[in-house]
């Protein structure tokens, strides 16, 4: 168990206030609770971070990609839960997902009430978490998340709804399976037996940002990313990745001058193809396919510090699945 905080360790003081602190409580007081439950798994816990997720970053995720992997490399442990804020869960998740094996089980779980509240949802995840991380047909299915008697995978995983108990979704698969503290039912077969991490861990991630279109706006935004030294740029149009014209002729000139752009969508489902209605051959850009403007920003990440900025080896990424 590798905490960070987030709302599941998060207490507001009050089972009836709206306000909270994401990662307040400490993880031996967790353990501490969770063992209370009667759950049946022998935790070895480390606490990464005590933050909200909206504060992660590279100091997090190196600690994070090296406790994981040191724990895939321990034949004692079974499976790795990653307790996290629910913000930034699907980035944690797919960056691990890219970046280590999938063979034992890594699971992402977190909480949209923290642990004082009415109803709080953490401590029942936290039980699913258990029970797919030490099921063996949990592996060679790379990094899962958990959250509302839902299994999701990294690749799909959004978070659609600012509140609910039921606010993440998977794009464009749904669910990989159900799960409740007593049962387990997969929808299906592992699909990346044997996969080996798709990138090499980093040095560092380079700067990359996430260009959301909007209505009457003007390239002006392209050419302040530029000048704040982007390597790379994400664009979350509109519907199958669109832009005004302006917009997409500075995008065009980014590409250029040596600057990556991935046309995703700032819609939540659906898939950006290429060629549609943006000219994507002609412009040098990469249609983000399924991904997310925010899942996009982490597999471009990748990409640009693994030294691949070819327009095509780009796109070949984001068509792999
Ligand atoms: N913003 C905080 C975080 O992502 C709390 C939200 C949550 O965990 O649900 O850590």
């Amino acid at each position: 168990m590798l905490a960070t905080g987030g709302t599941i360790a998060g207490s507001g003081g009050s089972a009836f206030g709206s306000g909270y602190q994401p990662g307040q409580i400490a993880v031996g007081d967790m353990l501490a609770e969770i063992r209370s439950l009667g759950i049946e798994a022998e935790l070895d816990a480390v606490e990464v971070a005590q933050i909200g997720s909206q504060d992660i970053g590279w100091a997090e995720w190196n600690r994070l990609h090296s406790e994981v992997a040191r724990a895939q490399a321990d034949d004692e442990i079974c499976g790795v839960i990653i307790t996290h804020g629910t913000d930034t869960a699907e980035e944690t998740a797919l960056l691990l997902d890219l970046t280590l094996d999938a063979g034992k089980p890594v699971v992402l779980v977190g909480a949209m009430r923290p642990a004082d509240a009415v109803g709080s949802d953490g401590m029942r995840n936290f039980a699913n978490a258990v029970r797919v991380a030490s099921d063996p047909d949990a592996a060679n299915r790379g990094v899962l998340v958990v959250m509302g008697d839902t299994v999701f995978a990294a690749r799909d995983v959004r978070k659609a709804a600012t509140s609910s108990v039921d606010a993440f979704k998977g794009y464009p698969r749904g669910p990989l399976a159900r799960v409740t503290p007593s049962s387990l039912d997969w929808f299906g077969p592992a699909a990346r037996a044997e996969a080996k991490a798709r990138f090499d861990w980093p040095d560092a991630l380079p700067r990359v940002a996430i260009l959301i279109a909007g209505a009457g706006m003007d390239e002006q935004p392209v050419d302040a990313l530029l000048g704040i030294g982007c390597r790379g740029i994400v664009l979350a149009g509109m519907g199958q990745g669109n832009a005004p014209q302006s917009v997409l002729d500075a995008l065009q000139r980014a590409v250029a001058s040596g600057v990556p752009v991935v046309r995703s969508s700032r819609v939540d489902e659906g898939l950006v193809d290429r060629n549609v209605e943006v000219d994507d051959d002609a412009r040098g850009f990469v249609a983000a396919r399924a991904l997310g403007p925010a899942k996009a920003r982490i597999l471009l990440q990748l990409l640009i510090a693994s030294g691949i900025s070819d327009p095509a080896a780009i796109q070949a990424a984001f068509d792999a699945r």
